[in-house]
């Protein structure tokens, strides 16, 4: 391509979705084990903006050791007679496609949360400066949005200087979601969709409202806006909401022909506030996943950047393993931070008042949007590290949970005869959205069952617990 010329390596969309494995990877930038890095786009006036200047703050990618990992500020500055602030996040977003176009160059995720990686093959063929990468997105970036009249790229791999950033940004991302907060899904006529991630995930759609933000955190409903409307052939568009075909679970016409249309059949519906049934789909870059947990009824929370292992035993990247590829995983819910401060945040599952388990650091950071009532009854990893404590933990906090249990119970044993048997039953013996069995040291959870059967034969067990009424 002559527009990459110069570029010792190929440039295109057929290089995006290419993974890079550790063992064929030169360096990484960013990533789980950094804790500091970001990317970042800021509109600047045009004095302050030097047209195709890549500037490097800390060593270059020569100077790097192969096989170990940097930490990495990109900071893009773009000055133009239309820009506004509000494309800042649009504009910044691209990055993680433009990124992917190069040839053995990988881009995961968002904002504060980037992780890159080179790979040796494309570091050989002589890809060993951010002067390459800088001059590709440039232009990538002026040819796609032309909007853009002035781009001048930043990389900074001096950790203090990427610290003081990386503080910084985090203070921007903030403003700019406090920004679109207030606005609700039954106020706008058109909700937006991104298909940015198909390359990781092909029947994955993200549908961005304004009261749920895209699963990577990093596109509001302004942002899909201005987004669509500054490059309408681009990967985030206009859905129309269409009929709503239900209000609790977020079920819309339009939503659900959108979700056909951009997987090719393989999604037909989809529920927008909730985590069962038809849960919206994961892609790979959320920020964070809701998981059911069966033996307390209630959901955990486990962010990307959660070291440990979450409450009921498994690691971040297990849990993400399970919500993944663009599927709908019933009790398995990738989702953003900013979500989480939604009023529609799993309405149909209960809220908050479903969630038992969550990593102090993200506690700490959505708190002002958890019901005072409840931020006591919900576990971190201090109160609670298996379900046995937390089990324990929910009781002692008399967490709203607890009270189904006690209900379930309770119309259990009502509803039992001491010994009762039916025979023929003429329609389904139960029917439960949920019905966790235990069998041979397994547990099988059947989901939306209906079960039928020639003959029911129910005893009582004699329990501590009935023994005591
Ligand atoms: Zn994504």
């Amino acid at each position: 391509m002559s527009m990459f010329e110069g570029i010792p390596v190929d440039v295109g969309v057929i290089y995006e979705g290419e993974r890079i494995r550790r063992k064929d990877m030169y360096v990484e930038l960013g990533g789980p084990n950094i804790k500091e890095k970001f990317e970042l786009t800021r509109v600047k006036k045009p004095e302050e903006v030097e047209d195709g200047k890549v500037s490097i703050i800390g060593s270059d990618i020569k100077d790097m050791e192969e096989g170990k990992s940097y930490p990495l500020g990109i900071l893009i500055e773009v000055a133009g007679p239309k820009l506004e602030p509000e494309l800042e996040g649009v504009i910044e977003r691209r990055i993680h496609e433009y990124c992917n176009f190069i040839e053995g160059f990988m881009h995961l995720n968002q904002r504060y949360d980037i992780w890159l990686r080179l790979s040796k093959k494309s570091f050989q063929k002589g890809l060993n400066s951010f002067q390459y990468i800088g001059k590709v997105l440039h232009t990538l970036f002026k040819s796609e949005l032309p909007i853009i009249e002035k781009m001048q790229v930043t990389f900074i791999t001096d950790p203090e200087k990427v610290k003081e950033l990386y503080n910084e940004a985090l203070q921007i991302y903030e403003a700019r979601d406090a920004r679109a907060r207030g606005l609700k899904d039954e106020e706008v006529d058109k909700f937006y969709g991104c298909v940015l991630c198909q390359s990781f995930a092909p029947t994955h759609v993200c549908v961005i409202t304004p009261q749920r933000y895209s699963n990577c955190g990093a596109i509001s409903w302004f942002d899909g806006r201005a987004a669509a409307s500054i490059d309408p052939k681009g990967p985030v568009f206009p859905i129309e909401k269409g009929e709503l075909l239900d209000p609790v679970k977020g079920e819309f016409s339009g939503v659900n022909e959108t979700a056909k249309k951009r997987t090719l059949g393989e999604i037909t519906k989809v529920w927008l506030y909730t985590a069962f049934g038809y849960p919206h789909t994961s892609c790979g870059c959320f920020e964070g996943v809701a998981f059911y947990i069966p033996e307390v009824d209630g959901f955990g929370i486990i962010h990307r950047g959660y070291k440990d292992i979450a409450v009921n035993g498994l690691p971040f990247s297990t849990l993400a393993d399970s919500t993944a590829g663009g599927r709908q995983v019933d009790g398995f819910h990738g989702i953003s931070i900013e979500y989480m401060r939604s009023p529609k945040f799993l309405q149909a599952d209960g809220g908050w008042k479903r969630v038992v388990w969550i990593p102090k650091e993200v506690k700490e950071r959505v708190k002002d949007f958890i019901p005072t009532e409840l931020v006591g009854k919900i576990a971190t990893e201090e109160d609670a590290k298996t379900i046995d404590e937390l089990k324990a933990f929910l009781k002692e906090r008399n967490h709203p949970i607890v009270e189904q249990w006690k209900e379930e119970v309770v119309a259990v044993e009502e509803a039992v005869p001491a010994e009762a048997v039916e025979e023929m039953a003429p329609g389904p013996i139960i029917t439960a959205p949920t019905l966790p069995i235990t069998a041979g040291g397994f547990k099988i959870i059947l989901k939306d069952a209906k079960i039928y059967a020639k003959k029911v034969i129910i005893r009582q067990i004699k329990t501590e617990k009935s023994k005591k009424r």
